[in-house]
């Protein structure tokens, strides 16, 4: 695989852009695979990264019933940040949060990583305490966060509005390290570096069921054929629980519809990211200058990829009242996305019945942040067949022995 640089830029415009390769290579299933990884999200593909990467595990199959990143990880609206309360939740979004840093020179892949500072509004004397705590519980954690004044987060976001008309901004949780990427760029800058590595990435192929011999899985069934393996692991978010079902097993997710939009482009205004979660609303601008909105979850399960319409009038009067100066603009689009929510709002990193099955899942609103913790840790665990440090307090046990490690606050309606 050819090497992105300035150089090649050069060269290649010198040549009317006719040099460039493919930036992975359309692969057909092979009889029999060391690992497969079904679901070619964020989460799948680092998975495959760092088991090449970390364990020299390059016999892998991602197989991908749509397009690869036509998930989640290409709906989301691109919100990093590790300011969670719960250690283990720190440890995991902190890792993730430091490989985004690097990650554009990592995977030799323009990801537009842009640390510009996320704020998580206290509108109620509630949440000024709750992000108080979480502030000292970050300083424990080493995780950069710290509560601000009003004052200062006018400072940092002019155009808020800080006496809304029901809830003031009475100051807010900031992490100046957290930010945005480009969610394509990182399922593509991970596809890229996978088939690199000699992986196969099978798109439009969907598994339909899970094959096991004496408690221990064996391959799967698939739309273009069985396809064998020694270690299987599901990376499927809101289908997780389908896919369980095949294996044997139940899990404790639910699916919904979580929904965001986006405005007409306007001029530079906000280069921050701002969450108001007690009027239920964020919002950010992209570099194209788009306002880019998110949205609340239905409150029923359900797959329809788009969310219903009364969240788009909650959201939208919600920023209104906390950004007047958007009341003018147009909305461009809106769509959905099916998340797998967890009671506890954590992820589930775990071993399953099945020996040699695998899952990666529940992360349900926030997990674009997460893609390369989740994947370094979720690697560690197909690897070396047991979850590492990063992992060991997310797997399905927990649910069992009442162990919730609790985010609902700081899952809220932020991301
Ligand atoms: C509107 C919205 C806004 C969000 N905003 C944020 C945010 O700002 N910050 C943040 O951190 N997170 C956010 N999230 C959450 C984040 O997008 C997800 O947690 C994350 O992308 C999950 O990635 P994934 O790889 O697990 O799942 P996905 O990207 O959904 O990938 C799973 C893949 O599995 C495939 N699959 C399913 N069934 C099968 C099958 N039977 N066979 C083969 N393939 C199969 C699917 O086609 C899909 O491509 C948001 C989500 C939505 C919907």
């Amino acid at each position: 695989m050819k090497h992105y640089s300035a150089f090649a830029i050069a060269r290649e415009a010198l040549r009317g852009h006719t040099g460039w390769e493919r930036a992975w290579r359309a692969a057909s299933p092979k009889k029999h695979y060391d690992v497969i990884i079904v679901g070619a999200g964020g989460h799948g593909l680092a998975t495959a990264y760092y088991l090449g990467k970390n364990f020299g595990i390059t016999n892998v199959a991602v197989i991908e019933k749509g397009w690869l990143g036509g998930g989640n990880t290409g709906r989301n609206t691109t919100i990093i940040r590790s300011n969670y309360l719960q250690d283990p939740s720190a440890a995991i979004y902190e890792k993730s949060r430091s490989l985004y840093e690097t990650m554009s020179q990592d995977l030799n892949y323009n990801v537009m990583y842009s640390p510009r500072g996320v704020m998580m509004l206290a509108q109620t004397e509630h949440e000024v305490r709750g992000y108080r705590r979480t502030a000292h519980a970050n300083a424990l954690q080493g995780v950069e966060t710290q509560f601000i004044t009003p004052e200062r987060v006018k400072e940092l976001c002019p155009i808020i509005e800080l006496k809304g008309p029901r809830y003031p901004v009475l100051g807010a949780l900031w992490q100046p390290r957290a930010g945005t990427a480009r969610h394509d760029a990182v399922a593509w800058g991970y596809a890229r570096a996978c088939s690199a590595m000699g992986m196969d990435i099978i798109q439009k192929c969907e598994v339909t069921g899970v094959r096991s011999e004496n408690g221990r899985v064996t391959g799967v069934s698939t739309s273009k054929g069985e396809i064998g393996c020694d270690k299987l692991c599901m990376v499927v978010a809101g289908h997780s629980g389908h896919l369980a079902e095949m294996a044997g097993f139940r899990l404790p997710i639910e699916s919904v519809a979580l929904q965001a939009l986006v405005s007409e482009p306007i001029k530079p205004c906000m280069d921050v990211v701002v969450m108001a979660n007690t009027v239920h609303g964020y919002m950010s601008q992209s570099d194209k200058g788009e306002m880019v909105i998110g949205g609340g979850a239905d409150g029923y399960n359900n797959y329809t990829q788009r969310g219903s319409f009364h969240h788009i009038e909650e959201t939208v009067r919600a920023l209104i009242e906390t950004f007047p100066m958007i009341s003018r603009l147009k909305m461009l689009r809106q769509w959905g996305g099916i998340v797998d929510m967890t009671g506890d709002r954590s992820p589930i990193i775990s071993t399953t019945p099945l020996t040699g099955c695998f899952i990666n899942c529940g992360w349900g609103t926030g997990g674009f942040k997460a893609i390369p913790g989740s994947g370094w840790a979720t690697a560690e665990m197909i690897a070396k067949g047991t979850p590492g440090p990063l992992a060991a307090e997310f797997g399905l046990n927990r649910f069992r022995e009442g162990r919730f490690i609790d985010e609902s606050v700081a899952a809220g309606v932020a991301h």
